[in-house]
C-alpha cells in the first residue's frame, strides 16, 4: 500500500494520484509539480502515449497555461500562427464569412496558433519528465475506487502483474470521456446523468505537404495562415496547416453510421475512404480533390458524444478532471484547453491548502468545481449550439444564419460559428482562469462546505 493521509505532513508532500495521462492527467501532474508537490504519481492503462495523429487548435486560454507550464516555448516552434478564418458553403465555396484573426496576439496576449496532438501531449510529457516529483505508472489501470475519503484508495491493474491497492491523499480522475471513476462516483452519489450520444463522428485526417503539392489550389490551403471551414447539411469539414506547414489537417462532422452499430464498444476506428468520399459527395470538386488524396486505410473516425452535466465532479478527496467531468463536441476547439484549465485551477487550489485535513482538501477541490464547472459547461453547451448552426439544411432557419453571416460579415454582427466571433473569443480566450482561481480562493474556500 502507498501512504496513508497523514494530518501532520506539509501540504507540499500530501500524496496525489493522478488517474489518466491524457492532456488533463499530463498538465494537472505538470501543474502541481510547478506548484512545488513532491509526491504525484500518474496510472496510465496505455503502454506509453500512443499520440493519436490529428492536429489540435491551441487557443490563447491554453497557451498562456502552457507558458506558465514552461512548455509554450517548444509548442509553438511547431505551431502554426492562424491570422485568419474562412467559412464557405461546402457545395459551392461561396464564402459566408471571414474574420481576421491576426490581432489575437494583441488582444490576448497570445496568437490563436494550431498544432499537431503529438507536440501538445509530447511537450507535456517532457515536462513532467523535467520533475522528479512526478513519477509514472504506464500499462497499470485504475480499475476500482474502494474509498472515497480517509484516505481514498483504488485499485491499480497492471497489465502483467497482481492488482494492488494505492492510497492517497487526492485521487485526480483525468480519465477521459469514458471515466470509470465518474461512473463510480454518480453511482455513490445517487446519480444516474447519462452519457448522450450526439449522433455524429468525425473524420480525421493528416495529408503531407507532398501530397498537396501538385495542385496549386491545395497547396495555397496548406501555405495559409488560415482555419477554413465548409459547411453544408448535417455536416462540415475543418482544416488548417500544422507542423510547420508540413502537414495539412483535416477534420469533419457527420452523421454516424459505424459506431451507431457497437454502441459503447470503441469511440475511434478505422474509416472508409469511399463512405467518407460519399458523406461529402456534393461538396465543392476542391474539396473532393482534397479528401481523395487520402490513401486508403488512413481515414480515421471518431465517435462524438458529451455527457449530460454533472451534479458535482467532486465527492470525498476525489475529483474528476477535463473530458472524464466536461466532454464535449469538438466545434469550439476547447476540450483539451478546458482540461488544461482544470489543471491549473486544481495547482492553484491545492497550493492554498491551509491544511492536510481531509475537510479541507474537499473544501479546495469544491473550489475549483466552483471556479471551473459554469464555464466549461457554457463552453459544452455553445460547441453543441455551434454544431447545429452549422449543420442546418434549407429552410428558414439557414435562411436567418446566412442572414446573420452575411451582417458579420458587412457590418461585424454575431457569428453563427461561435468560434468565430469576437464576443466569444473575448469570453474564452480573454479569462486567465489561473489568476482568477488565485484571486477567488480565499472568498470561494470560506463559502463551501
Ligand atoms: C474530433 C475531435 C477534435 C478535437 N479538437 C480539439 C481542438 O482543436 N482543441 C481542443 O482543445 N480540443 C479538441 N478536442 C478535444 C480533446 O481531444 C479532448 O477534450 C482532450 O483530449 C481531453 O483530455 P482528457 O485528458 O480529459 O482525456 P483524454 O485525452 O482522453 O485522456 C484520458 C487518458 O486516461 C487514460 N485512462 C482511461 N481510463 C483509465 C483508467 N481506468 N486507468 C488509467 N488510465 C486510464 C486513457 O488511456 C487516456 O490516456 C477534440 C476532440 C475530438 C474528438
Amino acid at each position: 500500500m502507498a501512504t496513508a493521509n497523514g494530518a501532520s505532513k506539509d501540504v507540499k508532500n500530501l500524496d496525489i494520484v493522478v488517474i489518466g495521462a491524457g492532456m488533463g492527467g499530463l498538465a494537472c501532474a505538470l501543474s502541481l509539480a510547478k506548484q512545488g508537490f513532491t509526491r504525484i504519481s500518474v496510472y496510465e492503462t496505455a503502454s506509453n502515449l500512443g499520440f493519436v495523429g490529428a492536429g489540435i487548435q491551441l487557443a490563447p486560454n491554453l497557451a498562456r497555461i502552457l507558458d506558465r507550464l514552461g512548455v509554450w516555448a517548444d509548442i509553438f516552434k511547431e505551431a502554426v500562427e492562424i491570422r485568419e478564418t474562412s467559412i464557405r458553403e461546402g457545395a459551392d465555396e461561396h464564402e459566408l464569412a471571414h474574420v481576421d484573426l491576426s490581432d489575437i496576439e494583441a488582444k490576448y496576449g497570445y496568437p490563436h496558433s494550431v498544432g499537431h496532438r503529438s507536440s501538445l501531449a509530447g511537450q507535456l510529457f517532457e515536462g513532467c519528465k523535467g520533475e522528479k516529483a512526478i513519477t509514472f505508472h504506464f500499462s497499470t489501470g485504475a480499475e476500482e475506487i474502494k474509498r472515497w475519503s480517509s484516505p481514498p484508495s483504488f485499485t491499480a491493474v497492471p497489465r502483467n502483474a497482481e492488482p494492488y491497492t494505492v492510497e492517497a491523499d487526492i485521487i485526480l480522475a483525468a480519465d477521459g470521456i469514458k471515466s470509470a471513476v465518474r461512473t463510480s462516483m454518480l453511482k455513490e452519489i445517487n446519480c444516474d446523468a447519462q452519457i448522450t450520444d450526439s449522433k455524429t463522428a468525425a473524420y480525421r485526417i493528416m495529408l503531407h505537404r507532398h501530397q498537396l503539392e501538385h495542385d496549386p489550389e491545395l497547396l495555397e490551403l496548406i501555405d495559409s495562415n488560415r482555419v477554413t471551414r465548409w459547411i453544408g447539411e448535417k455536416r462540415h469539414i475543418i482544416a488548417y496547416p500544422v507542423s510547420s506547414k508540413q502537414i495539412y489537417n483535416i477534420s469533419s462532422a457527420q452523421p454516424d453510421a459505424n459506431f451507431a452499430e457497437a454502441p459503447s464498444v470503441t469511440y475511434t476506428t478505422k474509416g472508409s475512404k469511399e463512405a467518407m468520399l460519399d458523406v461529402f459527395h456534393d461538396f465543392s470538386p476542391k474539396v473532393l480533390r482534397m479528401l481523395d488524396l487520402v490513401p486508403e486505410g488512413e481515414v480515421c473516425e471518431w465517435r462524438l458524444r458529451i455527457h449530460a452535466p454533472l451534479p458535482t465532479w467532486v465527492h470525498g478527496e476525489v475529483a474528476l478532471v477535463g473530458d472524464a467531468c466536461h466532454p464535449t463536441l469538438p466545434h469550439l476547439n476547447q476540450g483539451a484547453a478546458q482540461a488544461v484549465e482544470d489543471a491549473a485551477v486544481l495547482g492553484v487550489c491545492l497550493a492554498k491548502l491551509p491544511s492536510t485535513k481531509p475537510e479541507d482538501i474537499y473544501k479546495a477541490l469544491r473550489v475549483y468545481e466552483k471556479v471551473r464547472m459554469d464555464r466549461a459547461y457554457l463552453l459544452v453547451d455553445m460547441a453543441t449550439q455551434s454544431g447545429r448552426a452549422l449543420h442546418l439544411g434549407e429552410g428558414t432557419a439557414k435562411e436567418e444564419r446566412d442572414k446573420a453571416f452575411r451582417e458579420a460579415k458587412e457590418r461585424g454582427g454575431k457569428l453563427p460559428d461561435r468560434w468565430a466571433d469576437a464576443d466569444v473569443q473575448k469570453m474564452i480566450f480573454g479569462t486567465d482562469i489561473w489568476k482568477k482561481a488565485e484571486d477567488e480562493f480565499d472568498e470561494l474556500f470560506g463559502a463551501v462546505s
